[in-house]
């Protein structure tokens, strides 16, 4: 049997992709056979599909580090044909073949079932992005949010759209800092209850210790953004870091630590326990509000992944891009 994939490829250590079609006996080795509804376009493959940060080791390979999708065949007893799955992390779409191909090969352990309520699109609507939000939140809630809004950082990208919604969702106030302001009225609709610019955060903190203006921040940002946002936590909240779409560079003081009781928590949904993620995945199915939620999805077929890759990077995607597979 053959099947629609997106194959990269890398010649001179440039890498480039095509939409291909691969044999069945093409996939990787695993206990699980998925036929893939859909996958997602994350910030993490922008970056393989342009070749950055070495994250892919071995070429051909099929990026895609999410996807929904049923079993079709399965020699792991939790799995039987028909079962409805997501997978997300693992370094799968890395260094195991991904969700761009309409079947996907790999270890039962990765797999989540998806809740009864969730369907394939709206899992995927949310992906890895939207399991990030969850365990960032519930990082925040673990350690108490404090009586200020809780701040997003990369508002109007994925991890941030689906973190605003799920703070709002939650109970929270929230404040949603974008550098496109032209996304202030989507930010709200979402339940963002302030917009904060960019460049306000961007700026250098004036000192190590500013007005405690949040009281928790989910930051997909980093650098100098997540270095000032130190600086303006309430008395004991937290930061949630998720990601780095500023930078990688942290250049800050230990004061907010010992002056403020500031808790600085990383965020890893890659390897997260298997428990947390179902834990994480039923919250999800419970709390987004799905209309809201295809507000913030964009659905493109397998042929323009190619392309959009680049525009992620650039920072110029919106909410989440659904990769329909089978289009
Ligand atoms: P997106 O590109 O969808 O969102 C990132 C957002 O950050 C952009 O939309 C933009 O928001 C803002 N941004 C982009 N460039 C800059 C810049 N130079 N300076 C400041 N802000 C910028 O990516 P994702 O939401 O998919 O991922 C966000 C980050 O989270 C990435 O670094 C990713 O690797 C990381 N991540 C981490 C995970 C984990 O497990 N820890 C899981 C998933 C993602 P706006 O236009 O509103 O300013």
């Amino acid at each position: 049997m053959t099947f629609r994939a997106v194959l990269l490829t890398q010649a001179d250590k440039a890498v480039s992709s095509e939409i291909t079609q691969l044999e069945d006996d093409q996939l990787p080795d695993g206990n699980v056979t998925v036929d893939v509804s859909y996958s997602t376009l994350n910030y993490k493959d922008g970056m393989i599909l342009n070749g950055v940060g070495r994250l892919v080791r071995d070429y051909p390979h099929v990026p895609g580090i999410d996807f929904s999708g049923v079993v079709s065949a399965s020699s792991d007893d939790r799995y039987v044909e028909g079962d409805r799955v997501v997978l997300t992390g693992w370094r799968v779409g890395e260094a195991h073949w991904g969700g761009y191909a309409e079947k996907a090969r790999l270890n039962a352990d990765w797999l989540v079932k998806l809740p009864e309520g969730l369907s394939e699109l709206e899992a995927m609507s949310v992906g890895t992005a939207g399991l990030t939000s969850m365990l960032a939140m519930q990082a925040l809630e673990d350690q108490g949010i404090g009586s200020k809004p809780v701040l997003v950082t990369g508002a109007a990208g994925g991890v941030g759209s689906v973190a605003v919604h799920l703070l709002s969702q939650a109970g929270y106030q929230v404040a949603a800092s974008t550098g496109r302001p032209e996304t202030s009225d989507y930010l709200m609709k979402l339940g963002a209850n302030q917009v904060v610019t960019r460049e306000e955060l961007a700026e250098p903190a004036a000192g190590p210790l500013s007005s405690e203006r949040w009281g928790g921040c989910i930051d997909a940002v980093g650098d100098t953004t997540l270095a000032h946002v130190l600086t303006e936590m309430e008395y004991g909240a937290s930061v949630a870091a998720c990601g780095l779409a500023g930078g990688n560079k942290l250049d800050t003081t230990v004061i907010p630590f010992l002056l403020r009781g500031v808790n600085l928590l990383g965020i890893d949904s890659v390897m997260c326990p298997f428990e947390q993620r179902v834990h994480a995945w039923q919250r999800l199915d419970d709390l987004l509000q799905r209309e809201i939620l295809s507000d913030m999805t964009t659905v493109v077929g397998l042929d323009e992944v190619p392309h959009l890759g680049s525009e992620i990077l650039a920072g110029n995607v919106q909410g989440r891009t659904v990769v329909d597979v089978r289009h």
